[in-house]
């Protein structure tokens, strides 16, 4: 398959809710689905008892830019969100794509597969002449943040700071980069790094869902020789100029930044931690949707993180992941209401 690398009129910010089927429990449990998708539109019936306990339903209907609904493949997904961007990495933007949702709705199930896809076209497009005649590489870093820390989920969880330089430029002091050359390795690291995610002592899912995993595929031009022997500072020197990039994030669970009531003082804190991030993100992604020259990336260390990402040639895919079962009603309003903000 041949990739244009013409201009395309990618929307700057795409919100895209993703509905998973339900899961064996809820279906023992005879949980209705309270979900229906029509095209970009969905609704959700929530089931209300008046005063006098009689049953009713209320509905409540949003549209998004797309609405994917439990039927559709990690392949589909690729292809209405991050297929589209590839050729425009190369074109100097940086995007960003989030899973956004309650534990359990299926962020890191739509998360996992889409850095392998976006590496194998990203590698297809060095392999034409044009690039590798410039010598521009692909490399890979994959770091989490922890209750407002970072760390490198390459290097034995190795804590990192960030470090701001003269150009206002973001730099993760410490992070390692890899070189990838086929996505095989792509692989390997993505499942290394998910092993070295939070597990902490009351099981993986549970602390994993308190924290913000993110991989970054970077196209980077390689310095010729005689400029790598030059003194840059930070990450430069070794692998090059940064060209485009894109970032997958896979959000703590949106639920957790109610944690803030919680009897155990640090589930308190992670959770008045990823409160502000997942505020403090909304607030970027619909500053930059209005073209607003102040993005207030300081509100939490995510976007702190993003920064370079919220600038400049920008975008933006937010995929909001919806469970569908009853009992998980008010979390799907939630989540939805959410993404509805950030459009
Ligand atoms: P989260 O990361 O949001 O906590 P997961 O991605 O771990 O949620 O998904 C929870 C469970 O549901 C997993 O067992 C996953 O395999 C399953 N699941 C999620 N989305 C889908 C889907 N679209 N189709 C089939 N199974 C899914
Ligand atoms: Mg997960």
């Amino acid at each position: 398959k041949e990739i244009s690398t013409r201009e395309n009129n990618v929307a700057k910010i795409k919100v895209v809710v993703r509905k998973r089927p339900l899961n064996k429990k809820e279906i023992s449990r005879k949980e209705d689905d309270i979900v229906t998708v029509d095209e970009n539109a969905l609704t959700v019936h929530e089931p209300k008892l008046k005063v006098d306990l009689t049953a009713y339903v209320e509905k409540h209907e949003f549209c998004f830019d797309a609405v994917l609904d439990e039927h559709v493949t990690n392949d589909e997904v690729y292809r209405v969100t991050v297929e589209p961007i590839i050729p425009i990495i190369f074109q100097r933007t940086k995007a960003t794509c989030f899973a956004y949702g309650q534990t359990g709705s299926g962020k890191t199930f739509t998360m996992q597969p889409l850095p392998l896809r976006a590496a194998q076209d990203l590698i297809r497009f060095l392999h034409q002449p044009v690039y590798h005649s410039q010598r521009f590489k692909l490399w890979l870093s994959y770091f989490e943040i922890y209750g407002g820390k970072l760390f490198d989920l390459l290097s034995d969880r190795k804590k990192l700071c960030m470090r701001e330089d003269g150009r206002q430029q973001i730099c993760i002091v410490g992070l390692q980069e890899f070189e990838v050359l086929d996505v095989q390795v792509v692989k390997e690291y993505i499942e290394r790094g998910n092993a070295a995610r939070s597990t902490g002592s009351t099981g993986a899912n549970e602390e994993s869902s308190r924290s913000h995993a993110i991989l970054q595929l970077a196209i980077k031009k390689h310095p010729e020789i005689k400029e790598s022997k030059r003194n840059n500072d930070g990450n430069e020197s070794k692998s090059g100029k940064v060209v485009g990039k894109i970032s997958f994030i896979d959000l703590a669970g949106s639920e957790r930044g109610a944690d803030t009531t919680d009897n155990d003082r640090q589930t308190r804190i992670e959770g008045a931690e990823i409160n502000k991030s997942l505020l403090a993100l909304k607030e970027c992604i619909r500053a930059l949707d209005n073209d607003q020259i102040h993005i207030p990336f300081r509100g939490s260390k995510l976007t702190e993180v993003l920064r370079d990402s919220f600038v400049g040639n920008s975008r933006t895919v937010m995929i909001s992941c919806i469970s569908p079962n009853a009992g998980s009603c008010e979390h799907t309003l939630n989540t939805l209401r959410y993404a509805d903000r950030v459009k």
